[in-house]
């Protein structure tokens, strides 16, 4: 292998995963795999197939060139969703390869019209709705407006959705503002079924208000986070781990991804030394340092310069110095047994320990999707 490090994807931590979710979601609750970020750095080629085999048939991406990625990988029994920004001139494609589409605006809807036109295709839109995170969607004072194209243009549209999404379903912080949008979604969905304009889906489910608020499911839920076996917050999982039915027995999300590599080389540093570069660090007597060939352009944060840890040979070491471009280098002086080629788990388990991407955006800056965004898709996957 030409790779320095290298992600595994356990197939049974996912399986378990949709297994709960799915039990969340009820019967009449559509689970949608989100699978935007490149499968939350899971990488989307390896992940979709993968999801389809536990039993998913409905992803949703961001972006058009997100949404050619899944075509490539997908079935033809799985169904697209794009949840934010495609060109007007690329309608017709979607159109065509039967990708469902957010439509937040009048020019969008005009232009899904004018290509479903040209194709005499209907265009499967979800039509989304703003209320109250204050970024895309139509406004209450739209709908009548949106109803009136809708009912003028019948033959060009068929309605997959009418959707919205909430400003932080992961905090209670954010209880009172998740409530007032779930309110002015049913309202203004009321102005759509008033007028016989019926979704198949009403969804405005996320992963975190799935798992905190059930009545946000309705006939769908878009599931990101916790697929992948994370949970949006520490708030979500406290709440799901205290509940009754759990009342702390088991963690139910499974971690799906790892991500290993192998000690490069060995040496003793001696007291009053300098590791690497700059001063962030001082050797406090002789360490052994291990070297791994892992740095930021592959996905490991410079952020964890001095903070991380990693696993080798069953033990939790500290990242000593600063992360480079592509080495880190390990404090392994309670290891002395450690050689050049030892795995190193730099996410995922190793005899009883583990580290996640959760303890490392616990570390630095970044929230766990961050972490697992950024990693790069030039990594290899493995499914396990
Ligand atoms: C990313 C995203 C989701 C999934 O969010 P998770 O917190 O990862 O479950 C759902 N809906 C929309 C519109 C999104 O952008």
């Amino acid at each position: 292998m030409k790779h320095t490090s290298y992600i595994e994807l356990n197939k049974g931590a996912l399986k378990k995963n949709i297994r709960f979710l799915k039990k969340r979601l009820g019967s009449n609750g559509k689970f949608v795999s989100v699978v935007k970020g490149n499968a939350y750095g899971h990488g989307t080629a390896d992940f979709v197939p993968l999801a389809e085999e536990c039993g998913i048939d409905y992803f949703a991406v961001s972006d058009a060139d997100e949404a050619e990625e899944a075509l490539k990988v997908k079935s033809d029994n799985s169904e697209l969703m794009l949840m934010n920004y495609i060109e007007s001139e690329d309608l017709a494609w979607a159109i065509e390869n039967d990708v469902t589409f957010y439509v937040f605006d009048f020019d969008r809807l005009r232009a899904a019209a004018y290509s479903a036109k040209k194709l005499q295709i209907r265009a499967r839109i979800h039509i989304e709705l703003e209320t109250g995170m204050n970024r895309t969607g139509f406004l209450y004072k739209d709908c009548e407006a949106v109803v009136d194209f809708i009912k003028s243009n019948k033959d060009l549209f068929q309605i997959e959705g009418i959707c919205t999404h909430y400003a932080g379903a992961e905090s209670v912080a954010n209880y009172v503002r998740v409530m007032e949008q779930r309110e002015l979604y049913k309202k203004m969905l009321e102005i759509f079924t008033h007028n016989g304009i019926v979704p198949k889906y009403r969804h405005t489910a996320s992963s975190a208000s799935t798992l905190t608020y059930e009545d946000t499911i309705m006939d769908m839920a878009r599931i990101g986070i916790a697929q992948y076996g994370y949970w949006p917050s520490k708030e979500t999982r406290m709440f799901n781990l205290l509940s009754p039915e759990n009342q702390f027995k088991r963690d139910p999300l499974n971690r799906v991804i790892s991500w290993k590599s192998k000690v490069m080389q060995v040496r003793d540093i001696e007291a009053g030394k300098f590791l690497g570069y700059g001063t962030s660090y001082m050797t406090g007597g002789t360490e052994r340092i291990a070297i791994v060939p892992i740095g930021y352009s592959r996905g490991f944060s410079r952020s964890l310069s001095n903070l991380g840890t990693v696993l080798i040979r069953g033990r939790k070491l500290p990242v000593v110095g600063m992360v480079n471009m592509n080495m880190v280098m390990i404090n392994a002086s309670e290891c002395s047994i450690v050689k050049p080629g030892d795995e190193v788990v730099i996410v995922g388990k190793q005899g009883k320990r583990s580290v996640s991407f959760a303890s490392f955006a616990d570390l630095s800056k970044y929230v766990n999707y961050e972490m697992l965004t950024r990693l790069p898709s030039s990594i290899p996957r493995f499914v396990v």
